[in-house]
């Protein structure tokens, strides 16, 4: 495989981690030696760049201007699977290779020489003079082990003079450790639990598949606390007995101490983590454990997709309905779709878990493309919680309350019990609005089209979009009326106010990501919910995922209505898997659970699916619909969204590329309407949305129609493959 002089005298091509159209061609100086994967300094214009030696130079330029590269660095090479997997990705987003390369190499410091450090071992020299402080520092350096100076003077509580002396009467001899600690081997021969009969034969099969290795994709589809991540760490068991690294990607938010805690009951140690909470240090000291083949599981965010693996042999996508693992801005990508590609390029299982599996993996399972393996128990004597709709019409809350005098009772009669209650509301802050009752003037966002909520514990407006917050004003800021200003509508902070005086000798837990900061906060709350510190929990979406309580026995989601107000098309499916997997979290042990959907339209097919437990007809009457309209994944889609902060320069060349649609068989483009977020930090934006028959190649189709456009400066176009957000 390597690319010497010799056999290629001219040059290598060079991916370079940026937006450029492909690779460029260097030359390969006298003495340097590369292959496909090295990573090599090249210069760029003024610049020197790391980028990936991709190939062999296409020498389309005359050879003289052919620049040579400067260096290659000593790092393991990048694995031909994942240049591969990049090109591929870069492929089906329409984007330059160049910025997917980017998600693989965007680690600070990771390619640059590994630091040492210097710590001393003992010799078999002694000092001409033994003092009693010499002589502890020799016993404990007696041990064999290699001490800096400071741990050195500590362990033998000496001052760092002492150990010094030493060194120089060469009692002491320097060696060179890596910088940072070395990754464990995570023992996978220890059993894990005893299994339920299900779960046998769904570990078993696992087993089976990833011994007998090439591509396979898997769903494990099983009801919430049914064990999916017992039986999926037999799957990594194995992955490792064979050998390989196993990669388990979960969704950020569900990337708790509680996981992490788990892996290591079952593998005596923790995996290596790859989040977006990382320190610099923390990725640097992963990426390249991942690349040298030390750190053998990892358990991370869908960046972590793009880790240089050089031995990755499964893959498991925990949560896989999440949207959380569907990337927005720069290059829009599934985790759970590339997932499976890059099973398919690496010939390895992939593992899809969920219990509300997303209607693109229920369908590829009913078409026999993903094996199905089902649990159908919850764990141990824990039954499914029951769920009821309260008919907000008929048991409406209190004027200005937001909670039905029928959950309120059963929240009553959990804490008479001594049990806890959960209230769910997947939004953040006081109010969502902010409204003049005066002349009714809403607060919007100066840069976004959006309301600014207010956060009543920070004071202050704040704009969930881009970030900007302003203090909550006196008067109305459009007529100057004063203390006409009121808060519509509730977020978990106004719930937590109500909570607090229908309950004022309960323990409340208020959980959002404004109160919960870092991981430790984080522990600490998850931590005082097992202990049974807290009676009354209330919860964005971060209470929805994956935790175990297993004193929960009453759920109560206070506007289940919610996510079903905005048409887009997988309103009805999100919603049916949210609920679903918050109504997961009520009963999970022995105590029976219940869970209260408050909802204004209890006949809606969703609530009715909820309280029925009919899942699989849920989703078969969404497939149907979604058949009816060729709509995801029966027709394939594909957001356009054009953005300028001029106004009308974005909406001239989106007028302009409209006319420049390229005729095809099969596609039809709607727009440019305006966005729903018709303005984003200040830039106008409008879309266009590609609706295509499944045979049609999108991704030609929309290259061809950029192309066509040549594009001021001032005007970004970002295109979406399989769009989720329509907004
Ligand atoms: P799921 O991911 O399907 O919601 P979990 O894997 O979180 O389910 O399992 C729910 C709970 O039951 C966890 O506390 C888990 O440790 C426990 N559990 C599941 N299977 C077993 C088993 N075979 N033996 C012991 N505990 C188990
Ligand atoms: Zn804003």
């Amino acid at each position: 495989m390597t690319i010497t002089n010799k056999n290629m005298p001219h040059c290598v091509s060079v991916l370079i981690p940026l937006a450029l159209p492909g690779p460029y061609d260097y030359q390969v100086p006298d003495g340097l030696t590369v292959e496909p994967g090295s990573y090599v300094v090249v210069p760029l214009g003024p610049q020197e760049l790391v980028g990936v030696v991709w190939g062999v130079g296409q020498a389309e330029i005359a050879a003289s201007r052919i620049k040579p590269l400067r260096e290659v660095l000593d790092v393991p090479v990048m694995p031909e699977v994942l240049r591969r997997f990049v090109d591929w990705v870069a492929q089906y987003t329409v984007n330059p290779p160049g910025s997917v390369l980017r998600l693989a190499m965007r680690v600070p410091g990771a390619l640059e020489p590994a630091r040492m450090r210097i710590a001393y071992r003992l010799t078999d020299a002694r000092p001409a003079r033994m003092t009693p402080a010499r002589e502890r520092v020799v016993a404990v350096a007696g041990d064999g082990f290699a001490r800096t100076i400071r741990e050195m003077a500590d362990e033998s509580g000496v001052s760092d003079g002492v150990v010094r002396g030493l060194v120089e009467a060469g009692t002491l001899r320097p060696v060179e450790l890596p910088a940072e600690a070395a990754f464990e081997v995570p023992d996978w021969r220890t059993k894990g639990p005893a299994l339920s009969e299900e779960q046998t034969e769904a570990a078993e099969r696992l087993r089976a598949v990833v011994a007998k290795g090439g591509f396979a994709s898997l769903l494990l589809d099983g009801v919430t606390g049914s064990g999916k991540t017992e039986v999926y760490f037999e799957a990594v068991a194995e992955a490792l007995a064979q050998g390989r690294q196993a990669l388990i990607l979960l969704p950020e938010i569900a990337l708790t101490s509680q996981f992490l805690t788990r892996f290591e009951k079952r593998f005596g140690i923790l995996p290596a983590e790859w989040h977006s909470e990382l320190s610099t240090r923390e990725r640097r000291r992963v990426w390249r454990g991942v690349a040298n083949g030390e750190a053998r599981v990892v358990v991370g965010a869908r960046s972590a997709l793009f880790l240089p693996f050089p031995e990755l042999g499964l893959i498991v996508v925990d949560e896989e309905h999440e949207a959380a693992f569907k990337q927005e801005d720069g290059v829009s990508y599934h985790a759970r779709d590339m997932s499976v590609v890059r099973a398919s390029l690496g010939q390895f299982p992939v593992i899809l878990s969920s219990a509300t599996p997303s209607l693109e993996t229920s369908v590829n399972a009913d078409q026999g493309r993903y094996e199905r393996l089902v649990l159908r128990e919850r764990h141990g004597v824990a039954l499914m919680p029951s769920i009821e709709a309260i008919d907000m019409r008929a048991y409406p809350p209190e004027r200005g309350q937001w909670l039905s005098p029928l959950l309120v009772k059963e929240m009553v009669a959990a804490m008479a019990a001594g049990e806890q209650s959960m209230l769910f509301l997947n939004r953040r802050g006081y109010a969502p609005l902010t409204l003049c009752r005066t002349c009714g003037h809403r607060i919007e966002c100066p840069q976004c089209s959006a309301w600014l909520v207010e956060h009543r514990f920070r004071r202050e407006l704040a704009c969930h979009h881009c970030g900007y917050t302003a203090p909550v004003p006196k008067a109305c800021p459009s007529c100057g009326a004063e203390d006409s200003l009121v808060a519509c509508g509730p977020g978990v902070e106004r719930i937590a106010e109500e909570v607090a005086s229908l309950f004022p000798e309960a323990r409340i837990s208020l959980l959002s990501s404004d109160n919960l900061r870092g991981p430790a906060s984080h522990r600490a709350a998850f931590e005082a919910i097992e202990a049974r510190e807290i009676d009354i929990i209330i919860g964005t979406q971060i209470v929805a995922k994956g935790h175990h309580f297993p004193w929960l026995t009453v759920v109560g989601v206070v506007d289940a209505d919610l996510g079903l107000e905005n048409g887009d098309l997988r309103a009805a499916e999100r919603t049916f898997q949210l609920l679903q997997q918050v109504a997961g979290r009520a009963g999970r042990a022995d105590r029976p659970g219940r869970v209260f959907l408050q909802t204004y339209m209890p006949e809606h097919s969703v609530m009715q699916a909820l309280v029925a437990g009919k899942r699989d007809a849920f989703l078969d009457r969404e497939a149907a619909a979604r058949e009816r309209l060729s709509l995801p994944p029966f027709g394939r889609l594909v957001g356009v969204v054009v953005s300028s902060a001029d106004a009308g320069l974005a909406q001239r060349t989106a007028r302009e590329m409209a006319r420049r649609v390229p005729a095809a068989d099969n596609v039809t483009v709607l727009g440019p309407a305006p966005a729903p977020l018709a303005l984003l930090r200040g830039r106008t934006r409008l879309r266009f949305l590609v609706k295509a028959e499944r045979n049609v190649n999108v991704q030609a189709f929309t290259q061809a129609w950029l192309a066509e456009m040549k594009l001021p400066n001032a005007v970004r176009v970002s295109v979406d493959i399989d769009p989720y957000s329509f907004l």
